[in-house]
């Protein structure tokens, strides 16, 4: 299968009636830039940058992060480069920086943490700004944001940051940011966030885990965690809506886009770009070629009114069979 795929490299996403779907990447290491270039991504829709923290022995410099940032941001040039800011806490401990919670999944995690000590979000910013400079495809993107009071800090520091460079000699342009929808609160706020960024992103594997109260990670309660779940797809739906109310772009960074059914129903949702691992990319590619856009959005009013989840499963995996 995979000699197969190999040829869809150069083929842009497009269904069989025409509409073309941007299909980006989820990165953290450099050695995951080569494969996904060689894969035919378009961008880079969420780069985890707390990978390059989690290897370390202590907190990189802003020096050392620049580099780091640079290569992902130089590989990639003009495509977009989707940095996410540092997102520690919950499933992501920092060997160097121990958080001992209770409930880790509903304490101090992503963006709650780096406005807590803006001296390393300030550091963080400041590196990936350098990192851009002359090349001018960041995006900056905020983790697990619960309101828009977080927003509107970050904002600020990230204006901050890129005045403090202007002083010091450096060209920096002011970069997208863009706010991830993985928690429900996010859900409700998505108009409100769309008016003050510039894009949305959708975080599937966090949203699923919240909208369900399902730890992603609990072996015992695995068989909770659906992204196909009613109340799930709903809430994509929603998403999407209201994002686009604004004019604001909206993408979808979770594993869910991982997954060819996942990505037809995606697609017919209205979302503007999907970004996956490189690995699913030329699968989730040619089941994309294989439909047409009016068959997806059939699919896709189908199963948004159906109750139960195994039939849903069971209807998209005829769907697909159907495809080949
Ligand atoms: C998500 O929550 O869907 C996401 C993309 O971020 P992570 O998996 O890194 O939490
Ligand atoms: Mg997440």
């Amino acid at each position: 299968v995979n000699a197969g795929l190999e040829g869809l490299k150069e083929l842009p996403a497009e269904t069989t009636d025409g509409y073309r779907m941007p299909l980006w990447v989820n990165t953290g290491l450099i050695t995951d830039v080569a494969r996904s270039l060689d894969r035919g991504a378009e961008g880079i829709g969420l780069y985890r940058t707390e990978i390059p923290f989690m290897i370390r022995d202590f907190f990189p410099s802003e020096q050392d992060q620049m580099e780091t940032y640079r290569k992902q941001l130089e590989a990639f040039a003009p495509r977009p480069v989707t940095m996410r800011t540092l997102d520690i806490g919950g499933d992501k401990p920092l060997p160097y920086f121990p958080i001992e919670e209770d409930n880790p999944f509903l304490g101090w995690r992503g963006i709650r943490v780096t406005l807590d000590h803006p001296e390393i979000f300030l550091v963080q910013i400041r590196a990936m700004l350098r990192a851009a400079e002359g090349l001018n495809n960041l995006r900056i993107m905020l983790p697990m944001v619960t309101s828009v009071h977080e927003v509107d800090e970050s904002t600020k520091l990230i204006a901050q940051a890129v005045e403090e460079l202007r002083e010091e000699g450096h060209v920096i342009n002011q970069p997208l940011i863009g706010v991830m929808v993985e928690v429900p609160a996010a859900v409700y706020q998505v108009r409100r966030f769309a008016r003050r960024v510039d894009f949305i992103s959708v975080g599937s594997n966090d949203l699923t885990q919240y909208l369900l109260a399902v730890d992603r990670n609990n072996p015992r309660v695995a068989s909770l965690y659906v992204p196909y779940h009613p109340a799930v797809l709903k809430a994509l739906q929603f998403i999407v809506h209201e994002a686009h109310k604004e004019n604001v772009s909206v993408s979808i960074c979770g594993e869910m886009a991982a997954d060819p059914g996942g990505a037809i129903l995606l697609m017919a949702m209205g979302y503007d770009v999907l970004s996956m691992n490189a690995t699913n990319l030329p699968k989730v590619k040619f089941a994309l070629r294989g439909i047409s856009f009016d068959r997806a959005r059939e699919l896709l009013n189908q199963i948004i009114v159906m109750d139960d989840v195994d039939k849903i499963h069971m209807t998209l995996r005829n769907a697909l069979k159907e495809l080949g």
